[in-house]
């Protein structure tokens, strides 16, 4: 058993912290909102009074948190305090040069560091199915693995510090680009006469296939668990898809890497923002795509 600290018990965090706890582990948790930190008491999260009670004692301390910002503010506050040699994993999905800048925080202060983000969702954050996209030292992988496969499903080591974000970011931008381009080819279709079974049935089986069509269809019918068939209740957020998508093009300036159609996905998901879908599914753009062609 581990002592571990976990800050940030959010819709993410909270469940992530729920299955350390189920799986033996003796956790620490911290949350500013006391709602978020009253639902992790009852998961059997020992809450303490502010983050930096997290950290005594700690073998490894999470960080699940909304942005960069706010890691690094957290980090420069915990790290002083913690034990040297204590692991540092930061889950959250943020900037590169952040997550960057929060490995430095952790090698000044003596303590190991990982950046971890997660695909799945709050979905895989419950059922602890979720991928981790792991960017630091190979002895800090090895370190940090047992705690994540509590955690999740595929932990994957991309290199050194921040290439989990990187991978976080590139993932996320072809998977909104995907999700704009299948969304058009449904409209496009319906406007054309085209079934949205048959142009499933074809394409499925064909080289436009993809996950945005095969497992997180855009309209309701063809597959069944599809947020879709739900109201396009999230499932991950179109706010999330805007964030990452973001985060891409922020990282593409930095290196000058030319990333056309991702910085245009990050328009598109600008323009669902402006017109209510933040809070639906990031597959809703359907909607907007549909809504524009009917404005044409
Ligand atoms: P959330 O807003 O539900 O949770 C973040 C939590 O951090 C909140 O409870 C907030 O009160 C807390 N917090 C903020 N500042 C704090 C501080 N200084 N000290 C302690 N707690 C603080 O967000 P979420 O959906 O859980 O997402 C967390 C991270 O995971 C984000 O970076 C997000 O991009 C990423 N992510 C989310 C999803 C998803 O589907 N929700 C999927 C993959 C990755």
């Amino acid at each position: 058993m581990s002592n571990i600290g976990f800050i940030g018990l959010g819709n993410m965090g909270g469940p992530m912290a729920a299955n350390l706890v189920k799986a033996g582990e003796h956790v620490h948790g911290f949350d500013v909102v006391a709602a978020a930190r009253d639902a992790s008491a009852k998961d059997g999260v020992q809450i303490v009074a502010n983050a930096r009670a997290t950290v005594e004692n700690a073998d490894i301390v999470v960080t699940m948190l909304p942005a960069g910002e706010h890691v690094l503010s957290v980090w420069n506050d915990i790290a002083p305090h913690a034990r040297q040699g204590t692991l540092f994993i930061d889950c959250s999905t943020i900037d590169v040069a952040s997550a960057r800048q929060a490995h430095k925080i952790g090698a000044a202060n003596g303590i190991a560091t990982l950046d971890a983000p997660v695909s799945g969702g709050v979905g895989g954050a419950k059922a602890a199915t979720l991928t981790f996209m792991v960017g630091g030292s190979t002895h800090a992988f090895e370190r940090g693995k047992p705690a994540l496969e509590r955690m999740g499903k595929r932990i994957v080591h991309c290199g050194e510090a921040g290439n989990g974000q990187v991978a976080k970011i590139c993932n996320n931008m072809i998977l909104g680009a995907s999700m704009i381009a299948v969304s058009e080819a449904f409209v496009l279709g319906e406007r054309l006469g085209l079934s949205h079974q048959a142009m499933f049935d074809v394409v499925a089986a064909s080289s436009g296939q993809c996950w945005s069509l095969t497992s997180y269809c855009p309209v309701p019918g063809p597959v069944p668990a599809s947020p879709a068939n739900n109201g396009y209740k999230a499932g991950f957020t179109a706010a999330l898809m805007l964030k990452d998508l973001k985060l891409a093009k922020a990282a593409a300036d930095s290196v000058k890497a030319d990333t056309a159609i991702g910085a245009h996905a990050a328009r598109i998901y600008e323009r669902a923002a402006e017109e209510g879908l933040s809070a639906e599914d990031f597959s809703a753009i359907v909607k907007l795509v549909r809504n524009r062609s009917d404005a044409r």
